[in-house]
């Protein structure tokens, strides 16, 4: 059974927008405050953009799974 990997972003999350610029595919700010992940669902081609928005995080917010 192949298991999904899915990436959230938690509240700590201070919209530093970093994570948007990184991976826009994955994260988008919106008009918001905080990061809204544009798919939970995390393909093989978006991985290495969400893992270095992750790594780049100033508060640790996005957690990638799986
Ligand atoms: S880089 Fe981190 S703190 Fe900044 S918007 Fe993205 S999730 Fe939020």
């Amino acid at each position: 059974m192949t298991v999904a990997r899915t990436v959230r972003v938690h509240d700590s999350c201070i919209g530093v927008g970093l994570c948007e610029s990184l991976a826009p595919k994955v994260f988008s700010l919106g008009e918001g405050t905080q990061a809204k992940v544009l798919s939970a669902d995390l393909p093989d081609d978006l991985l290495e953009g969400a893992t270095d928005a992750a790594e780049a995080c100033p508060m640790a917010a996005i957690q990638i799974d799986g």
